[in-house]
């Protein structure tokens, strides 16, 4: 947890928007209209549980209307609080802008502990909740847009739907008034992978260019990098999944909220999330691992690449000298103070930023939205279509080798992978992966070509301010 006397998790997104807006030209009307959040909601409502009434209180902030509808996830925690959705709401405007999701900026909590309610108490609660931002247009296809976040998921998110629904039963947009809903119920495939996914394409793309990994002082590949991840939740598993499973990496070591479990030779991550899974989201007991008490401390461990993807301010002025990663990607909000980031910076740490490296959740939800309004399923009218299209070259193919004796023959799983038409998955991965790379690009330019810009996260704030800032002068501000 942050030291005290740091910036809060808000001040913290200001002061950084602040280094990059310096370096940029813009009035200084203008840089204020973009930082400030335009408005925060706050609700108490009361449902009936176990025999008496419950008060619950929420928020959804909006950050920035430069583009509506307003995107961003709801939160359900505890420690949820005004200062943090606003920043949560903050990150959601420059992410957007950065992989160019046509949205503003928005964020909701709920202060709620969601493993002390049963399923149905907790759907009571949600529809409550949902009901309170309904009516005021806070949930709504064309102007608020949620999403899950820590805490809440495609369950959740299809009993908004529903109940947005249920109160607006002639808008034929109803489903698009959220994202991240199962499949059954107006998904999109390959949604629930998706932030993960996107931090692997992330790594991916700055594995391309060796002068990037030269800033951080590594080599090679992803093959064989050791990686530590923090929270082992749908963010953290699925990246930790895909990159040991697919890119060769070694999770040496995965810290959760009753400690951490560490084996240098590359912990099974499918394994370990099933124990999870069984025993109360514990790691306490595994077998095939030791187990350290004092998770936090494990961020401080040597290894190749840090993914902190659990909750933001982990590493902050108390620990960041202490730690030793070359690369650390920002798979959570906010995981890295301020001031933290600071010291990072001057020990030559490469960092990031969340504003793109979980950027794959909202871009994926976009495709979502989209299919929602197109009302069809990506890849139904031109799957086959393709793959006739691939068949005839094939053919063609075999029939000249035969009719020249040529004597060729296509390598072994060649005909199958060539004839298969993309299905929504493939497109909605294609899609991301555009995205990701995409965007780095635009940081990397600016990354390198300005002498004046540091870092990846000044570098991502200015593609970010100046897309927004583009957007309100054609507006006529
Ligand atoms: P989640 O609730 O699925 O998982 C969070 C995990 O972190 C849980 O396993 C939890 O036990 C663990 N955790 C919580 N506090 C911890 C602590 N102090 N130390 C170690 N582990 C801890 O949440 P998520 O959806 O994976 O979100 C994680 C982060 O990623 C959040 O910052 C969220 O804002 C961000 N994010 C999520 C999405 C998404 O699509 N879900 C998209 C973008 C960003």
């Amino acid at each position: 947890m942050r030291v005290s006397g740091e910036p809060s998790f808000r001040e913290s997104v200001d002061l950084m928007f602040n280094r990059a807006a310096k370096l940029m030209d813009l009035s200084p009307g203008l840089e204020q209209k973009i930082r400030v959040c335009n408005s925060t909601y706050t609700v108490r409502f009361g449902v009936r549980l176990r025999g008496k009434i419950e008060t619950f209180t929420g928020y959804r902030s909006v950050h920035s209307e430069h583009m509506e509808p307003v995107k961003g996830g709801i939160r359900y925690a505890l420690s949820v609080n005004q200062d943090e959705v606003e920043a949560l709401a903050a990150l959601m405007t420059y992410k957007c802008a950065l992989v160019e999701t046509p949205f503003g900026g928005s964020k909701g909590g709920l202060c709620i502990d969601p493993r002390q309610w049963d399923e149905h108490e907790l759907e009571q609660i949600t529809r409550r909740f949902a009901y309170e931002l309904i009516k005021r247009d806070l949930i709504h296809p064309a102007q608020n847009v949620p999403a899950p976040d820590m805490g809440t998921g495609e369950r959740e998110m299809a009993w908004i739907a529903d109940q947005y629904m249920r109160m607006n039963t002639t808008d034929i947009n109803g489903r698009a008034c959220v994202t991240g809903k199962p499949p059954h119920a107006g998904g999109i495939q390959g949604r629930v992978e998706a932030t993960g996914r996107g931090v692997q394409y992330a790594l991916r793309e700055f594995f391309r260019h060796p002068e990037d990994m030269e800033k951080a002082g590594l080599s090679g590949g992803l093959d064989g990098k050791r990686v530590i991840v923090q929270g082992l939740g749908n963010v953290g598993y699925h990246a930790a999944k895909f990159l040991s499973e697919e890119d060769g990496c070694k999770v040496i070591a995965v810290i959760e909220r009753d400690g951490a479990l560490l084996d240098p030779k590359g912990l099974n991550v499918e394994d370990v999330r099933q124990w999870m899974n069984r025993h109360g989201g514990l790691l306490a007991g595994y077998p095939n691992a030791k187990h350290v008490a004092d998770g936090a401390s494990v961020l401080e461990e040597p290894c190749d690449i840090l993914i902190p993807a659990a909750m933001e301010g982990v590493i902050h002025l108390g620990n960041a000298v202490r730690i030793k990663a070359p690369l650390i990607i920002e798979a959570a909000n906010g995981p890295i103070t301020f001031g933290a980031d600071e010291i990072l910076r001057r020990k030559g740490c490469v960092i990031i930023p969340d504003m793109y490296a979980n950027a794959g959740g909202v871009t994926v939800s976009y495709f979502e939205w989209v299919k929602n309004l197109s009302h069809i399923r990506f890849g139904r009218m031109q799957r086959r279509a393709e793959e006739a299209r691939s068949r005839l070259l094939v053919e063609e193919l075999e029939r000249l080798s035969s009719d020249q004796g040529l004597g060729w023959s296509l390598a072994e799983g060649f005909k199958e992978k060539f004839l298969q038409g993309s299905d929504e998955l493939a497109l909605v991965r294609s899609g991301l992966d555009d995205t990701m790379r995409t965007a780095y690009q635009a940081m990397r330019e600016i990354w390198h070509g300005r002498q004046e810009v540091e870092d990846l996260r000044v570098a991502a704030y200015i593609v970010s301010i100046g897309r927004v800032a583009a957007t309100y002068r054609s507006k006529g501000l």
